[in-house]
């Protein structure tokens, strides 16, 4: 097999996992895709359900949708190596059309090498799907050129130990999206959260996303009953939905 990227050299990809599975949050839901998630993070969610892939691994398992492995590729991976990945997902499970970049933080990738993935994927016949954290408004340009449709967290200060500025750095990041279609997900792990939420859902849908989910959070005892998700739903002004992660829900990858 040659080259997809045209021999081009761009620096290697620290890819963590290349798997096929079903869209389980967000506008996408229940759409089959193909799943490139990247290691390295620059937050530290107490929610997150990938913590593993904020380190670095040097075996990334290519597997379909019950999990199974059908092999592995070397991290750090070059362009070629992980179209090489994506073609043989295709070659065993067919092509569902669309892949999403994840993580991690996928924009934390040198950008030449994102920008070159992207070209290929799309020369492919593959539709991209951004999925990141959105804390860093600078990369908005890089998250323009290489997606046709961003997934953009709206992280709250208590979501972490995040830096006090995380919410408006996203909401920036939104703003700043151009071409993309753009929606948004706020994850609610407790009342305080969906209070947070509530005083800034105006700005996200001010700054452009569409919709806005309000995302509960798997396996928290904490978080808010429906009703009162919904009230801050119908209360906003603009595409306001509640929705949890149906691939957790329903047991999937
Ligand atoms: S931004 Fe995403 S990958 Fe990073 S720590 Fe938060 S939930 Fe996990």
């Amino acid at each position: 097999m040659g080259t997809r990227s045209g021999g081009e050299e761009t620096p290697p990809l620290t890819v963590y996992e290349v798997f096929v599975s079903v869209q389980g949050e967000g506008l996408f839901v229940g759409q089959p895709q193909v799943f490139i998630r990247f290691s390295g993070c620059n937050l530290d969610c107490r929610y997150c359900d990938e913590p593993a892939s904020r380190s670095w691994r040097r075996h990334a398992p290519v597997a379909g949708p019950t999990g199974e492995t059908i092999s592995t590729i070397e991290s750090p991976a070059t362009v070629d190596e992980v179209i090489r990945a994506v073609e043989e997902l295709e070659n065993e499970f067919g092509s569902p059309g669309v892949v999403s970049l994840t993580g991690g933080e996928p924009l934390l990738q040198h950008p030449d090498s994102l920008r070159a993935l992207a070209t290929v994927l799309r020369e492919t016949g593959y539709e991209v799907l951004l999925e990141t954290n959105a804390s860093i408004p600078e990369k908005a340009g890089l998250a323009s050129h290489v997606a046709d449709a961003v997934s953009a967290d709206v992280k709250l200060p208590g979501h972490g130990p995040h830096p006090d500025d995380v919410t408006e750095r996203c909401i920036r990041f939104v703003e700043k999206i151009t071409g993309p279609r753009v929606y948004a997900k706020i994850v609610i792990t407790d009342a305080e959260d969906l209070k947070e939420a509530r005083s800034v859902l105006e700005d996200v849908v001010k700054a452009g996303a569409e919709p806005v989910y309000l995302q509960p959070a798997t396996g928290f005892d904490s978080v808010p009953p429906i009703e009162e998700m919904v009230k801050v739903a119908t209360e906003t002004e603009g595409d306001v939905r509640v929705l949890p992660q149906v691939h957790a829900v329903a047991g999937w990858k």
